[in-house]
């Protein structure tokens, strides 16, 4: 049992918290519920909720600063880099895989004493630094997010296959890997137009399949994009199959108006057709932009005092491991500064020096 759940209660000395909830009942001096609130209090100093580059960069930072940390995750430690075969724009690294990136994060972070659990974190209480799991309840002084995002899918047959293999969601992170190849761009929005230009930098030609006539994109993007002479339109038409044998091969279009169907030749696949940020947790209002992500100010705190925000999750430019790692640092320190103060003002001492 970790040293960080063992309470100092004045009269009773130390206990754990079932120890202290019991005893103090017992005796009479609280009710069960006063009992539990007083238990809970400080468990930890900092709580992360997500195991992404930017959870596991803030707990390297808060635990290497003698704070008890806890990492919630829930599904395993790396995020989106589990999603990542290979990087090269880390830097330190010529190229690297998600997986041994994540695989560093991790003991790294836990090198210095931040313990990582795997539990779905289903309801926060920002004001009051509470965490609710499926298992239990965790209270914090103060609180990262960093539970990140998700690209949206088109669900098609062959896009899960070869993802990774042909299939992106990342121009930024992937269009490199498709110089003078022919690819296809997904989606009507703001993000597949503007990375559809982008994408020209490196490729021969692209495909810009759209379901509608009109773009939802901004009109000077879609003239932008008529004027470039590598971007072929492929309106009031949708994607319905992503094929090839090892890598990306072909892909099937189907137009909506007549039915038809053809193949395309093509090496890529770009889809962006929407991101998600993982934020349904979230009981108390926390401001956010419309689409969901988070907004903070320059030291990442959101709306509410001691609350951070990193990473993917955030309103931002552009999400990058890059990105969620620097937020993460601010966050930690931020963090840090926001216990010290705490402190001075109530004399508290923190989960570890207990
Ligand atoms: C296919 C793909 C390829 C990419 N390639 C690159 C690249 O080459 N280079 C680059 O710099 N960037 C790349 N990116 C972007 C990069 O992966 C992200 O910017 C980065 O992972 C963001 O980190 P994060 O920690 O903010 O969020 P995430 O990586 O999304 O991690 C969030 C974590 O929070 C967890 N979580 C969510 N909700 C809860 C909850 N309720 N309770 C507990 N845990 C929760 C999730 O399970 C996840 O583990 C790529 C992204 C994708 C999708």
């Amino acid at each position: 049992m970790s040293s960080s759940i063992f309470y100092h209660t004045g009269f009773l000395g130390y206990c754990t918290v079932p120890a202290c909830i019991v005893t103090l009942k017992a005796l009479g001096v609280v009710t069960l519920g006063a009992a539990a609130e007083l238990m809970r209090r400080y468990e930890y100093d900092v709580i992360i909720i997500g195991a992404g580059p930017a959870g596991l960069t803030a707990a390297l930072y808060t635990a290497r600063s003698k704070l008890s940390t806890l990492v919630l995750e829930k599904l395993a430690p790396g995020g989106q880099l589990l999603n990542t075969e290979k990087i090269e724009d880390y830097p330190g690294f010529d190229t690297i895989t998600g997986l041994a990136l994540t695989e560093k994060f991790e003991r790294q972070a836990q090198a210095f004493g931040a313990q990582i659990k795997i539990e779905e974190v289903t309801d926060l209480f920002p004001t009051q630094k509470l965490v609710r799991t499926h298992d239990a309840e965790y209270q914090a002084k103060a609180i990262i997010i960093a539970s990140g995002g998700y690209p949206r899918k088109l669900n098609i047959p062959g896009e899960k296959e070869f993802a990774g293999r042909g299939v992106s969601y990342c121009a930024l992170c992937d269009g490199a890997f498709f110089r003078d190849q022919i690819i296809a761009v997904v989606g009507g929005g703001d993000s597949a137009v503007e990375e559809s230009i982008f994408l020209t930098k490196y490729v021969r030609k692209l495909y810009l399949v759209h379901r509608r006539n009109e773009f939802r994109a901004q009109k000077i993007l879609i003239e932008r994009a008529m004027k470039n002479e590598k971007i072929a339109f492929v309106l009031d038409s949708v994607m319905e199959e992503i094929g090839g044998t090892k890598e990306v091969e072909w892909a099937t279009i189907r137009s909506v108006k007549t039915n038809d169907r053809h193949k395309l030749d093509l090496q890529g696949v770009f889809i962006f057709v929407g991101y998600i940020p993982n934020h349904e947790y979230i009981r108390e209002h926390l401001a956010h932009d419309p689409e969901g992500y988070l907004l903070t100010d320059t030291n990442m705190q959101t709306s509410v005092p001691g609350v951070f925000a990193a990473g993917d999750i955030r309103q931002q430019l552009t999400r990058q491991i890059t990105t969620a790692a620097g937020d993460a640092t601010t966050a930690a320190v931020a963090a840090e500064k926001y216990i010290e103060k705490l402190q001075q003002a109530t004399a508290l001492p923190t989960a570890r020096e207990r």
